[in-house]
C-alpha cells in the first residue's frame, strides 16, 4: 500500500473572509477570520469535506489561530 498516499491529497480552501481586531506576530499586518474548507480527495475526486474557521493573516497569509 505505499502508493495509497500518493493517491489522496488535501486541498484547503477560504470560503469567505472578513477583518478582524487583531495583527499578525509576523509581519504585524491585519487580521482576518476566515471560513476554511478542507477538501480530501482521492484519485481527484473529492470524498470528504471539512469547515473549519481560521485567523488568518491578509498581509502574509500566515494562519494565527484555528477553531475546528
Ligand atoms: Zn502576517
Amino acid at each position: 500500500m505505499v502508493c495509497f498516499c500518493f493517491l489522496v491529497d488535501q486541498t484547503k480552501k477560504v470560503k469567505r473572509s472578513k477583518p478582524v481586531a487583531g495583527s499578525c506576530s509576523r509581519c504585524g499586518g491585519g487580521a482576518s477570520v476566515a471560513d476554511m474548507i478542507t477538501q480530501t480527495r482521492f484519485c481527484y475526486v473529492p470524498f470528504y469535506c471539512k469547515s473549519w474557521k481560521a485567523i488568518m493573516c491578509t498581509f502574509c497569509g500566515a494562519m494565527l489561530k484555528s477553531y475546528t
